[in-house]
């Protein structure tokens, strides 16, 4: 659906996720201004070969200025200071939103830094590839999957309404919860998956060479499905994990318990026990397909 909702957007990391909505904005919403803002002069070059901003700088002062959106999408370790950087330049009324996978930790980090007259919505729309960077991005990443907002008890509707809405013209469905809720949601259905895919993928590769060479060859029983997974970036999985530190180690807890009792079970050839538990997993992926999260 093409809307203007926004004059002038500055993209403050303009990857996997800025380039995407970059590219979504730029289809449907061709009157708006977009300003990328990236550390690496490579970077900026594809952003310009690609055609995907107006404007380029290093500067996220500079990027942010007559913008009535700021959308930060950057790993979270670089949140703080984007956040002091941007703050004097910010102009009176203007949103920021940031797209970062736990929200807390941007509460903490770029909440002090938003000034008085500017709205801050924090969000996350839950769409992703393994690949990163400006090339990587596409405008169909966002299409039926959700968002979810975080907005603060001070965040004034109108501004979260009108974040929603750019998400929603991305094809996602957006939804509303406390940051608190979104962290421990996100702990089970994406964290814990990455983390056992990393240790899973780790185990092989400390295995003996000819062993290690032949997991590399029969990799299409399920160990493929895992290396895909364990090829995300790491800088950005390494902030996931420090950033949302609480919420994982709760559920790889969970998970760890879970795990011993599989273990004892087929320890002691308790066959019933592992066949009612795959009997339940495979119901999950059914209503997985049937909500078309599959
Ligand atoms: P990405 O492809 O690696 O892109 C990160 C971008 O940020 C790059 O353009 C990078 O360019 C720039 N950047 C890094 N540090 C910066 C700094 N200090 N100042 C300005 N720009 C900086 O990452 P991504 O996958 O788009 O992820 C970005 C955010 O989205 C993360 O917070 C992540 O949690 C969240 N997210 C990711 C996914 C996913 O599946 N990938 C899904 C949902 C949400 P330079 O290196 O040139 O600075």
């Amino acid at each position: 659906m093409s809307r203007q909702l926004f004059e002038r957007v500055a993209l403050i990391g303009i990857g996997l996720i800025g380039s995407s909505l970059a590219r979504a904005l730029r289809r449907d919403s061709p009157g708006t201004k977009l300003v990328a803002c990236a550390r690496r002069t490579e970077t900026l070059a594809a952003v310009r070969r690609l055609e995907i901003a107006d404007d380029t700088t290093h500067d996220p002062a500079k990027a942010v200025e007559g913008a009535d959106l700021v959308v930060v999408a950057t790993p979270l370790s670089a949140y703080a200071e984007i956040g002091e950087r941007i703050a004097p330049a910010l102009k009176d009324g203007a949103i920021v939103t940031d797209v970062g996978s736990v929200k807390q930790a941007v509460i903490r980090d770029l909440g002090p830094h938003i000034p008085r007259g500017v709205h801050f919505v924090p969000g996350h729309p839950v769409a992703g590839t393994e690949h990163s960077g400006p090339e990587s991005g596409f405008a169909e990443l966002f299409r039926d999957r959700w968002c979810i907002l975080t907005p603060l008890p001070e965040t004034i509707p109108e501004a979260a309404a009108r974040v929603g809405r750019m998400w929603e013209d991305c094809g996602m469905r957006v939804v509303k919860m406390s940051a608190d809720h979104h962290d421990k949601v996100l702990a089970m259905t994406s964290h814990l998956p990455h983390l056992i895919a990393y240790t899973i993928v780790g185990t092989a590769t400390g295995l003996e060479e000819s062993l290690k060479s032949e997991v590399i060859e029969f990799s299409a029983s399920g160990f493929r499905d895992f290396t895909r997974i364990a090829a995300s970036d790491p800088v950005m999985w390494r902030d996931i994990f420090l950033n949302n530190r609480e919420a994982v180690l709760e559920i790889v807890q969970r998970f760890t318990e879970d795990l011993t009792a599989l273990q004892r079970a087929i320890r002691w050839g308790e066959g019933d026990k592992l066949q009612e538990l795959f009997t339940r997993t495979r119901a999950i992926r059914r209503s997985i397909i049937e909500a078309k999260q599959a």
